[in-house]
């Protein structure tokens, strides 16, 4: 099966990005640079102190900081969120965070139109997408819609040396889901698989070295471009397999989002590796190895990965349920879904078994 697709279509949103050690001193100066005059500053609790150091570095262009934002996005947070912007006089918003954070920047960008700054501190890439997830009454949905897209990405690998090595693993990981589906995604084309292979390529060479150097920029560095280009290409085609169940396991069984990317990329890459044909020979070659779910196994165990779900807080009760929810409103999947399948896909990666029942490929 060949890659390459004659016809194709691409598109591309207007997004300045940088990328350098220390760029984050010149945040004020984009804000500048997008004709606004004071942002508000968006982070977790958790980096405060982070949100705070950037406003003070900002000077006159922060309008003070908002650190309300929760994984998932809920819908609450965000109301509550909505009634502080009112009264901070801000006219553009500082993303500082992963993914939580900048899910309440777009939440806020949609409901009151100002624009996005973000400065990522994680590899879960949604900076670089036009898609929101919000929860509600425990229920996730998400949207499309070019209106949450930040308009600007400021990669400074200062600021992610300080997140732990195993969040760090897991989020790398995450971010190697978007590029390994994007290979084989209905609506791939030849940019997308660019972008995908040469992302991979960069955790590849580059996670072993922050692993074992949390605080060398040059790795940290590579692995913030590597988690762009994944991200870029989770905001071009559409997933597969692999991230409806992590959004079945996430939203419905409060299983924590990178970590769970983490131990199902290697079962679910296995399974679709055997109706992909020659759609993940990057990947293939990138690690040396024609077994992609083996070279994702290896891959992940030499940077310590968590290996099962059952570790992250899966009970056994309820794999079933999860493959019922994986099956109803399915994402498009290379090879067709069959529920007893998915069920022993579920299987393996819970009790965190060498092989898949994916076989070989
Ligand atoms: P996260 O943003 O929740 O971060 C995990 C934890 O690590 C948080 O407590 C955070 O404060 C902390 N942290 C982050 N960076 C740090 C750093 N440099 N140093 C120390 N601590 C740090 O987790 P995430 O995995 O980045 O994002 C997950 C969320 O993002 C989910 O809600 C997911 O659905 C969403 N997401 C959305 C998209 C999209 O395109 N819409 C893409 C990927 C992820």
């Amino acid at each position: 099966m060949s890659s390459f697709l004659p016809e194709f279509a691409f598109s591309q949103a207007a997004v300045r990005v940088r990328f350098a050690p220390g760029v984050r001193h010149d945040t004020g100066a984009e804000v500048e640079r997008l004709g606004c005059r004071r942002a508000i500053v968006i982070s977790t609790p958790g980096q405060v102190a982070m949100a705070h150091d950037l406003r003070t570095d900002m000077g006159e262009f922060a309008a003070g900081v908002l650190p309300l934002a929760q994984m998932h996005t809920p819908v609450p947070v965000t109301q509550e969120a909505m009634l502080q912007v009112g009264q901070m006089d801000g006219d553009c918003l500082v993303a500082i965070g992963g993914g939580s954070t900048v899910g309440l920047a777009k939440a806020l960008s949609l409901r009151t139109g100002l624009p996005q700054i973000v400065l990522p501190t994680t590899y879960a890439g949604s900076e670089a997408t036009p898609v929101l997830g919000q929860t509600e009454d425990g229920v996730k949905t998400t949207l499309t819609d070019a209106r949450v897209q930040p308009q600007v990405i400021l990669y400074d690998a200062e600021l992610i040396r300080s997140l732990p090595v195993s969040t760090t693993v897991a989020s790398a990981l995450n971010a190697m889901a978007h590029a390994a589906e994007g290979l084989y995604a209905r609506d791939r084309n030849p940019i997308s698989t660019l972008l995908a292979t040469e992302g991979l390529r960069a955790f590849r060479r580059a996670l072993p070295d922050v692993c074992r150097n949390p605080r060398d920029l040059t790795a940290r560095g590579e692995t913030l471009y590597g988690a762009w280009l994944c991200g870029t290409v989770l905001g071009q085609v559409g997933m597969a397999l692999h991230h409806k169940l992590c959004h079945v396991l996430g939203g419905s069984f409060g299983l924590p989002h990178a970590e769970t990317h983490a131990v199902m990329l290697r079962y679910t890459i296995a399974f679709n590796a055997t109706a992909t044909g020659a759609l993940l020979d990057p990947m293939r070659e990138i690690f040396d190895d024609g077994d992609v779910g083996h070279a994702l196994a290896i891959f992940a165990d030499s940077v310590g990965a968590p290996r099962a779900l059952r570790d992250l807080g899966m009970r056994e009760a309820d794999l079933a349920g999860a493959a019922d929810l994986a099956m109803s409103a399915a994402y498009w999947n290379p090879r067709p879904l069959i529920r007893d399948e998915v069920l022993g896909l579920l299987r393996s990666a819970w009790a965190g078994e060498d092989r898949s029942q994916g076989g070989r490929g």
